[in-house]
């Protein structure tokens, strides 16, 4: 079967890609993630996606459609569920990536974090796929995300200390102990 991966960042994909390569898929991967913020850190990760796939040896298409006034736009994130537009606007686009590629099937490193939605994951994809009418495929690959991030460290990859948008990085960083180095 030949699957399409979305990939959020370099450090999730290694264990995603290894998975789903392991379970006799065909992987191609596929970066389309506009919620980065700010530019250079969006730069960053997709830095560690190209090295990714040179150093695994998969093809990585690219969507470098980045504008931070449609994401806002588009995902409001001033609202509590901008999560799931979030997730869904990128499943989207993956699952018109996987049919213009002609795969069989995509689905996402998204699906390794702990700290993402995956109820989201689970319910966005399929409406998207049901939307293109390509197959997603959801396996909640949590228990490997400890696996990935010592591989992300072995492969010398970006490693981000935030989920995406620059609401994430506030987040995560509020509490005055977290600015400490
Ligand atoms: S926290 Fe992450 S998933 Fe949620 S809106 Fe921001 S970038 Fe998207």
């Amino acid at each position: 079967m030949r699957t399409l991966v979305h990939i959020c960042c370099g450090p999730c994909a290694t264990e995603t890609v290894a998975h789903w390569r392991e379970a006799g898929h065909d992987v191609t991967g596929f970066f389309f993630n506009p919620n980065i913020h700010p530019f250079m850190e969006y730069r960053r990760r997709l830095t560690g996606a190209e090295e990714l796939a040179t150093s695994a040896e998969f093809e990585l298409r690219l969507d470098e459609t980045y504008d931070p006034a449609r994401w806002f736009a588009q995902v409001r994130p001033q609202e509590p569920d901008r999560c799931r537009r979030c997730i869904g606007a990128r499943m989207e686009r993956a699952a018109r990536e996987a049919a213009a590629a002609d795969c069989d099937a995509f689905t996402t490193s998204l699906a390794i974090s702990p700290w993402q939605d995956h109820a989201a994951i689970a319910e966005e994809g399929l409406k998207a796929a049901q939307t293109v009418g390509v197959a997603f495929l959801y396996e909640d690959l949590r228990p490997r995300y400890r696996a990935s991030r010592e591989a992300a460290k072995q492969l010398g990859l970006y490693r981000q200390k935030y989920c995406g948008c620059v609401l994430s990085e506030w987040e995560r960083y509020r509490h005055k102990d977290r600015l400490r180095p």
